[in-house]
């Protein structure tokens, strides 16, 4: 393991095994069932899978469905499909957190009977109210000093549906003065008298967040408990119920590291479900969003997601990774696995005016330089072909190598061409650029050696497919679109031109495009058929990303 311990928890975990060899790393990765995981999740759930892997330990999946009014199924099932897709199986059984509630309610009464928890009958503001700030101790509550067996006939009517939502809690009782807000007496149970999406309504009080996990964690058997810095002056009390319940079968550790914070994003759930549900994007899965699910249909590569989890580290400290990095990650990544094609964004004519009519020749074309074992392909080529717009000026500089009058040029894979004018239409737009072709250079050769400085892309027009193109951009424009200290809201923020549909023609090999694998449209960027709508009737492809980062860029102007 030592060489790969490039991360602080792993380092940890080392130096704990020396002295305990036979000890197996249990870890786990708890969502919240309430909404579609992002690339913050990703970090988590390579931390959690991947120290179990360096370890030969486990991890579980655990779902984390304490809060009936916000979960959902979809999310259940959506998460399960992310994870595997990022590449890990957890352990055994999908595990429920609603699964342990009968345990955890004789955990609340084994505390009761301790003298350690309490039903309370201060509403909610009052409890607030009564919690005191950082400069000012609590107050106790006057229900605090109730009876052991008040307290278990009390709690035994909430549950058994007897009061209403807020009318009561249960409590335990630690310190109203702690210096650490968490220990002055934190909630345990709530009243909700609500539907849960696995148990119904067999329940009608639910565990808090920090009552909760802890449980789960030891009826699991978690060694280490990994978390986000925010939990960090809540182990405390994740401790002091471990502790102070006796029947608990371990006590994990909990570990706290920084959670990621992507530029140009936003990443709170509550955000990501409000751009969901006033369509501000398409839907969870839109390729703008940092979702996984997104970042998948946009043809981002599991492993290149990966990879970003892993040089990104993990460390104590709060900061904000650039977005530059992610896409580095993408980009390397596809550089090495994408196939290259053609495919024309803004098309104009070329018409070969030498070039026998009715001929189709087939040319060999290569699929990856960077990989020989995915072969060539033949791709057909005609009398009139699409080229890109911008790849021929009938006036241009000496330095502009593409087409215009009198030049050589080389397209890809087929013939070098000399240019010989073009036509325009009244208003003067280009409507057809002409050439004439060297029939001694097929496949892009001069038999004769002389230098060619330009090569362009281009599809036969008989054969290209018609596709619609969909070029995305930042779906925000400032880099912290979570900061509303400015008075705006994120909703404000958003980049109007963060999507633009162009039609383009692609050549006919991509009409078995896969989707969500991205391609190289060669000299242009990488694409991918979209999962959603593309169809045999109407492709439609993502830019997945631009060949270069253009981010610098964007933020000097
Ligand atoms: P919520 O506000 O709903 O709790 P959450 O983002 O914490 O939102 P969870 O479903 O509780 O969502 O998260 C599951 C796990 O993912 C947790 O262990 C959490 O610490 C981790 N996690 C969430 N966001 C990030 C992030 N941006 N970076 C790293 N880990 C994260
Ligand atoms: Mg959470």
């Amino acid at each position: 393991m030592s060489e790969s311990s490039v991360n602080f928890v792993a380092g940890l975990i080392e130096s704990e095994l020396v002295s305990k060899p036979n000890k197996i790393v249990q870890t786990r990765f708890p969502p919240e069932p309430n909404g579609y995981l992002h690339i913050g999740h990703a970090k988590s759930i390579c931390l959690n899978f991947g120290l179990a892997k360096s370890f030969d330990g486990h991890c579980n999946l655990r779902f984390d469905d304490t809060n009936p009014t916000k979960e959902d199924t979809e999310y259940v099932d959506s998460i399960m499909d992310d994870v595997r897709w990022l590449g890990w199986q957890w352990h055994g059984e999908v595990r429920f957190a609603s699964d342990y509630f009968e345990q955890m309610y004789n955990w609340a009464v084994e505390l009761i009977t301790k003298g350690k928890a309490y039903v309370d009958d201060l509403t909610g503001e009052e409890i607030s109210e009564y919690r005191g700030n950082l400069t000012q101790a609590g107050k106790e509550s006057p229900y605090r000093d109730r009876s052991v067996d008040e307290n278990l006939d009390l709690f035994a009517r909430m549950r058994a549906g007897e009061f209403k939502n807020g009318e009561k809690v249960l409590r335990a009782k630690i310190d109203m003065a702690s210096p650490n807000m968490n220990l002055r007496d934190p909630l345990m149970y709530r009243i909700l008298h609500e539907k849960h999406h696995r148990t119904g309504s067999t329940w009608c009080i639910y565990p808090m967040y920090d009552w909760a996990h802890g449980l789960e964690d030891a009826i699991e058997g978690v060694t280490h408990s990994i978390c986000t810095l925010e939990f960090e002056n809540h182990r405390p009390l994740y401790d002091w119920f471990l502790d102070t319940l006796e029947s608990v079968p371990c006590h994990p550790q909990q570990i706290e590291f920084a959670r990621l914070n992507l530029g140009y994003t936003v990443m709170s759930k509550r955000k990501l479900l409000q751009l969901v549900t006033e369509h501000h994007v398409d839907n969870w899965n839109d390729p703008r969003l940092p979702t996984i699910s997104g970042l998948r249909r946009r043809g981002y590569p599991a492993t290149a997601i990966r990879d970003f989890c892993e040089r990104i580290g993990v460390t104590k400290y709060n900061s904000t990774t650039e977005i530059a990095l992610l896409e580095h990650c993408v980009r390397e990544n596809l550089n090495k696995s994408a196939l290259r094609v053609m495919g024309v964004l803004d098309p104009v004519k070329l018409v070969v005016t030498n070039y026998p009519d009715g001929l189709t020749e087939e040319l060999e074309a290569i699929n990856n330089p960077e990989n020989p074992d995915d072969g060539t392909r033949l791709i057909p080529f005609s009398k009139e072909l699409w080229i890109e717009r911008d790849d021929f000026r009938e006036e241009a500089s000496r330095k502009y190598h593409r087409l215009k009058p009198g030049q050589e040029v080389r397209l890809r894979y087929g013939y070098i061409v000399t240019c010989t004018g073009c036509l325009k239409d009244d208003d003067g737009i280009i409507t057809e650029v002409h050439c004439t072709y060297d029939p001694e250079t097929k496949g892009g050769h001069t038999p004769d050696g002389r230098r060619i400085k330009g090569t362009i892309h281009w599809v036969s027009a008989a054969h290209a497919l018609d596709a619609e193109i969909r070029l995305y951009d930042s779906l925000f424009t400032d880099e912290d679109p979570a900061d509303e200290s400015d008075g705006r809201s994120f909703l404000d923020k958003i980049n109007p031109e963060s999507k633009t549909i162009i039609m383009g023609k692609i050549e006919p090999s991509l009409a078995s495009a896969q989707a969500e694998t991205a391609y190289q449209f060669e000299r242009l960027a990488y694409f991918c058929a979209d999962s959603e709508d593309s169809t045999s009737e109407k492709l439609v492809f993502n830019r997945t990303a631009t060949l270069r980062d253009s981010w610098a860029k964007t933020q000097k102007k």
